[in-house]
């Protein structure tokens, strides 16, 4: 006999997503580099524009997000129908698996894949399945190889989190023509605002293609708005109208919006931050790689920096040691990377003390850092 209420099977094997650390004891001023935060804090247009709405408090947002989809529309040349707005990118992927996947379903993505995909597959009772990566890169073949007749979902980060590689868009196409039309195909494209290569897309040409694929975005990352918790997707009608089935009805607050709209529309202000990004990405790339570290090379706003197995200079040492300098990046243990870090691209000055104390943990001097 039960004595509790007990969840479905599956739910106690999740392991909860452990977000960046965010203090170091006994320090008061550190310098976060541990979720891929934007380091300039939001766009003032969008502070201001939250800030307004707190007056209409008392008022339940626009359930349709009228607004805020006709401002993305407008800055990516998209049909506002075809955009479902969420609170964060995370509560599309899971909405995607509510819908989409089951017990006894499976759903696939590679293998350092984004964490959120294993616990919304499991939180509907589906089972995650990984494809193994070459050179810490998705690959199309072995995804692929991964499908069975149980597959029902294949997310894909480009770029990915936490590599920061990512496919090229004729590899991406390849993978929607060799993938049965049944599947659906998530293109998670958290980091593509700050993409500068060339033969990479976010995926909205393959949404228009078919009836399958579905791209997702974030106004987490390059407008720096984690904390309104705000996402969209773009998506094939059948698949929009079973997301506006599912969702909550007003699952996206008032302010959010409001924050989201004048950040969209803030085009300097972005592209700042992407230059800033890949300036200071490819800068902090070269001087942690004359330190001997193996750093992969990344188009998002954070680069995975592995070390060696010396246990006095692994990567668990050198978290340990950059936290005594107030610097907080992130351990890797959880995405198959134990002897990596990921470190965010912060501010110039941030970027500097970190390869600082880099070098001093590797036992050499920093060169070019003056
Ligand atoms: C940060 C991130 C997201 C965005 O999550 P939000 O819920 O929108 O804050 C989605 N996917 C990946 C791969 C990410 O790194």
């Amino acid at each position: 006999m039960t004595e509790r209420p007990e969840p479905r099977p599956g739910i106690m094997d999740i392991a909860a997503y452990v977000g960046g650390e965010s203090s170091i004891p006994g320090v008061d001023r550190i310098i976060k580099l541990s979720s891929n935060e934007g380091p300039f804090g939001p766009s003032p247009l969008a502070s201001k524009a939250h800030e307004t709405e707190a007056q209409n408090l008392h008022r339940y947002p626009d359930g349709g997000a009228v607004k805020l989809r006709a401002a993305i529309g407008e800055r990516y040349g998209l049909d506002p129908e075809k955009i479902v707005c969420g609170a964060g990118s995370d509560e599309l992927i899971s909405l995607l698996c509510k819908a989409y996947a089951g017990p006894g379903d499976e759903v696939l993505y590679s293998e350092h894949g984004f964490l959120m995909y294993p616990i919304s597959a499991k939180t509907v009772g589906a089972t995650p399945v990984t494809a193994p990566e070459v050179d810490k890169t998705a690959n199309v073949d072995n995804l692929l190889a991964a499908v069975t007749d149980k597959t029902r979902i294949l997310f894909l980060a480009n770029p990915n989190n936490p590599t920061g590689t990512y496919l090229p868009a004729t590899e991406v196409k390849r993978l929607r023509d060799n993938l049965r039309d049944d599947v659906l195909l998530v293109i998670d494209a958290a980091y593509a605002e700050y993409v500068t290569v060339d033969d990479y897309s976010a995926g909205i040409e393959l949404v228009d293609a078919g009836e399958n694929t579905v791209m997702t975005r974030t106004f987490s990352k390059i407008y720096a708005l984690g904390g309104v918790r705000l996402g969209w997707c773009y998506a094939p009608a059948n698949v929009i109208d079973v997301l506006n089935r599912i969702r909550g009805p007003f699952n996206v607050g008032a302010a959010a919006m409001a924050a989201g709209i004048a950040a969209i529309q803030d085009k300097d202000f972005e592209d700042m931050s992407r230059a800033h990004n890949t300036k200071w990405r490819e800068w902090t790339a070269i001087e942690l790689g004359k330190l001997g570290l193996d750093v992969t090379p990344s188009i998002g706003n954070f680069l995975l920096v592995c070390f060696n197995a010396d246990p006095d200079r692994d990567a668990a040492a050198a978290d340990a040691f950059l936290k005594t300098k107030g610097i907080v990046v992130r351990r890797m243990g959880g995405y198959g990377f134990p002897n990596c870090l990921r470190i965010t691209i912060g501010l110039e000055e941030e970027m500097r003390s970190v390869v600082d104390a880099l070098a001093q943990f590797m036992g050499k001097n920093a060169s070019g850092a003056a």
